[in-house]
């Protein structure tokens, strides 16, 4: 392994699941829905297949077909407007958008500022591209994880290049709000940082409305911003994703992922340009389904005695463990000592939310549970941890 991916191992979202599967235990690790998206987009997928569409390599920056639906959703959720040819480019999965982007855009030395905790992918993108990483903190206030604007603003120096934003945020749930991104946005706009807006919980704000932070004043020219079929549609098994920006940045980023994949998921593509253009009350529905869901995790963790961070976007919860350990439960009193334990103790996986954090330190009382899942199986979920270790 090279120097710059030293340290980085296994993710732990295999190790995790690994685990899982070991020990039989339920998984509200590693987030992916136990419950397939729509019928009919499946159903397309079939006909796709059938009908020989994209079974030879598609175009290089995605299906027309898919580029035009990407754009139509953009303009009509957020009234976005890009030029399906130039200024969307279809990827393998979100993850894939990232790396492409911030190999495209990156020389090594710049520095790139990621809120903390991240999505893991982030560090190791950073890496790659032979650029800095530096974190500012969302910090408990008790309620949510929240950004000290002046933290980020003491964070920018002359070298930084990039802004790696996420909302609504995994892992812990918050979703900025407009007067945050109107500051971050101005930030942008003043030391002429660009901007990769990872929005692939983009239809899971449970309060209020998602805003892409390149509606914002001066922020179209600047920001890529990243979707995903895996988050939106749940298949996160077809690993197709979506970037959209202004012409400059998007060819950047085709430019580096024509290398790294090239195309990907011919026949999923065709699918999801229908998928794109359900009907509203799917993205709704979707949404007050998986809200449902968070209140009976977050009912359940309550019961159970952790601290609950009531997420207001993402199917993610972010879990206090300290009060449990204070109430005598004979369970570590660090997170990833804690999470390795539970399965064993309780049968259920959670994500120890310190492999978000380059300060360990803070993350360690923090664990991520996933309720992207069927209602009984969060129930049980909620029995379990009831349970006496
Ligand atoms: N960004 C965030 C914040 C995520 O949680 C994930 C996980 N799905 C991704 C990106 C990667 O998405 P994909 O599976 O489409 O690569
Ligand atoms: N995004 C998912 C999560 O945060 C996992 C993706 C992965 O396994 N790499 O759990």
């Amino acid at each position: 392994l090279n120097q710059r991916l030293s340290g980085f191992g296994t993710t732990i979202f295999a190790e995790m699941s690994e685990l899982a599967a070991a020990t039989g235990a339920i998984n509200l690790g590693q987030g992916f829905p136990d419950t397939d998206g729509p019928a009919e987009v499946r159903e397309a997928v079939v006909r796709a297949l059938r009908d020989g569409r994209g079974n030879q390599y598609p175009p290089a920056a995605g299906v027309p077909e898919l580029r035009t639906a990407v754009s139509a959703h953009q303009e009509h959720w957020y009234g976005l407007s890009y030029d399906p040819d130039g200024e969307v480019l279809v990827t393998a999965g979100a993850t894939e958008g990232i790396a492409a982007a911030l190999l495209a855009l990156l020389e090594p030395g710049d520095e790139v500022i990621t809120l903390e905790p991240y999505y893991d992918s982030y560090a190791a993108g950073i890496a790659m591209s032979g650029a800095t990483r530096v974190t500012v903190p969302l910090r408990p206030d008790g309620q949510r994880f929240t950004l000290d604007l002046a933290e980020l603003r003491a964070a920018v120096t002359p070298r930084t290049r990039l802004l790696l934003l996420n909302t609504p945020h995994n892992p812990s749930g918050t979703v900025l709000t407009r007067g945050e991104l109107a500051e971050i946005a101005e930030l942008a706009c003043e030391h002429d940082l660009l901007v990769i807006s990872d929005e692939v919980y983009e239809h899971l704000v449970f309060d209020g409305d998602h805003l892409p932070i390149a509606s914002f004043p001066g922020m179209r020219e600047r920001t890529l911003t990243v979707g995903s079929a895996g988050k939106t549609f749940s298949f996160t098994g077809w690993k197709i994703g979506w970037v959209t920006g202004a012409e400059p940045l998007v060819r950047a980023v085709r430019t580096a992922k024509q290398y790294l994949t090239y195309v990907s998921g011919g026949p999923f593509q065709y699918a999801l340009a229908e998928a794109l253009r359900l009907p509203d009350s799917y993205f709704t529905g979707f949404r007050d389904d998986m809200r449902a869901k968070r209140e009976l995790l977050c009912a359940g963790l309550r019961d159970a005695g952790f601290g609950v961070f009531v997420p207001q976007g993402t199917y993610f919860v972010t879990a206090d463990i300290r009060p449990l350990v204070a109430a005598g439960v004979e369970l570590p009193s660090n997170g990833p000592d804690f999470c390795r334990a539970l399965p064993v103790s309780h049968g259920v996986v959670a994500i120890p939310s310190a492999v978000f954090y380059d300060d360990k330190e803070a993350g360690a009382p923090f664990i991520r549970f996933a309720f992207c899942k069927r209602p009984e199986v969060l129930a049980e979920t909620a029995d379990r941890l009831r349970a006496p270790a």
